[in-house]
């Protein structure tokens, strides 16, 4: 039976110290006991209380490294089947394929490097560059696998079934932790060998389940820790189906052979929006490495997408950072304008005020990411809000006039920030596209008020 974090509490030292990371002992039972996080983060944790935990206290899908350094890319320590239980916490990491005799390899890895995207104030972006290797040259492949990090500055999938070539790859790369993928269930134990001699993660492929779960435990007993279990070769229909069965015995039965995160390739025969398709299913279920061989941005920013939505914690609405934004070019006399951090109402205002054309000054309140009425209703947009938000932002060293446009639907406030504030409030429009109208109206010119 699984331990509760009271269970769990009994057996650390109770100090204190929060030297694991958790302000206390009991916190970080809890986190222990919800899977997310491990015994080794306490320092002070007695053999005893390591052998109670021992198995207890491992996640049941290990978290898997690729990468080093800040170009590192996390997967597993998944704790849920469906996102709406709670959350899912390491994102997809998306690999593009390039392939060593491709004659435009390099042009691709550039390509790859430059697919990056911004949406909703955060940065998306391919994670891994997928190198397959052709030639069976040790040497070539190894200047391949060097070139192709000069290029893209990604972390690399090596992908072969030679043990010279990654051998002599890995004698390049090893030390940025590239992940290495065999496409054969032979020789398990000497692809385990490789990856403990350069502390590299690899990927176990079976050609079943049943046969990934024997491989693993073969390559855990070989040395191999950080393993990624290759899911399904076939169709759709059964890529879906290994990764579900994959996750269902890691978690809910606890099946440690399968506790691992898992990687799954789109069918390269198949036309682009096809391989679109599979790649956003496989992202949606459970896939941690999707390698597929798209490259144009109009298929890969719909799947970051997809992997943005999916991998957004339910319980937190996306936030901006609170603090006073320019829009354009403001100057001393631009408008000033009040929301909330809700990411949504925050980009469709900031949207609306640079179609006007009119510079201005965005102040955002810290509502803890809800939008205007909602947050009004919880009292989180109030006068006490606006005002603490207002002097914080010192946008009065920024403007010459005292005056804040207030969002129409808080009309109401408009007395009380008057009265707390010192500022002189404006009521603008209700709905964000009321915006450039009314900022035309009232600041013809785009700067200073018009009296008129
Ligand atoms: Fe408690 Fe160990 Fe964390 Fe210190 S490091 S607070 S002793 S659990």
């Amino acid at each position: 039976m699984a331990l509760t974090g009271l269970d769990i509490y009994k057996l650390l030292p109770k100090t204190n110290c929060g030297d694991c990371g958790s302000p206390t002992c009991l916190a970080f039972a809890m986190k222990l006991a919800s899977k997310q996080a491990e015994l080794q983060s306490c320092p002070h944790a007695s053999e005893e209380a390591t052998a109670a935990l021992g198995a207890a206290s491992q996640p049941p899908i290990r978290l898997v490294t690729i990468g080093a350094g800040d170009n590192r890319v996390e997967i597993g320590n998944e704790t849920v089947l469906f996102r709406h239980q709670e959350t899912f916490y390491h994102q997809t990491a998306l690999a593009v394929r390039v392939r060593e005799d491709d004659p435009e390899r390099e042009a691709r890895l550039e390509k790859i490097a430059g697919l990056r995207f911004t949406r909703v104030g955060e940065e998306i972006a391919v994670d891994l560059a997928a190198l397959e290797e052709e030639s069976g040259d040790p040497e070539k492949f190894a200047a391949f696998a060097l070139r192709a990090g000069e290029l893209s500055g990604l972390p690399a999938v090596l992908i072969s079934s030679s043990l010279p070539c990654l051998g002599a790859a890995l004698e390049k790369i090893g030390k940025s932790r590239p992940l290495i993928c065999p496409r054969s269930p032979e020789k398990i134990e000497d692809f385990a060998a490789l990856a403990r001699e350069h502390s590299c993660p690899l990927a176990v492929d079976g050609g079943s389940v049943e046969k990934t779960a024997e491989l693993s435990l073969r390559a855990r007993e070989a040395g191999a820790e950080d393993l990624v279990l290759l899911a399904g070769s076939g169709s759709l229909k059964e890529k879906l189906a290994d990764l579900t069965v994959i996750r269902r015995q890691a978690l809910r039965k606890q099946f440690r052979p399968l506790g691992y995160p898992t990687i799954a390739f789109t069918n390269p025969d198949a036309d682009p929006e096809a391989q679109a398709l599979e790649a956003a299913v496989l992202i949606a279920k459970y896939a941690g490495v999707v390698v597929t061989d798209l490259i144009r941005p109009e298929y890969i920013l719909p799947l970051l997408t997809v992997r943005q939505n999916i991998y957004t914690d339910p319980q937190k609405p996306i936030q901006v950072e609170p603090k006073l934004y320019p829009v354009g070019t403001p100057d001393r006399n631009s408008p000033l304008l009040v929301t909330t951090n809700f990411s949504l109402t925050y980009f469709t205002v900031e949207g609306e005020i640079e179609a006007s054309r009119i510079g201005a000054y965005l102040l955002v309140v810290d509502t803890e990411g809800t939008s205007v009425l909602t947050a009004w209703a919880a009292d989180k947009f109030n006068a006490a809000s606006i005002s603490r938000a207002l002097n914080d932002s010192g946008a009065a060293d920024l403007l010459d006039h005292r005056n804040l446009i207030l969002p129409g639907y808080v009309a109401v406030l408009s007395g009380k920030v008057e009265e707390e504030s010192g500022w002189t409030v404006e009521v603008g429009p209700r709905e964000a596209s009321g915006i450039p109208k009314f900022l035309k109206t009232a600041y013809r010119g785009g700067t200073g008020k018009d009296q008129s």
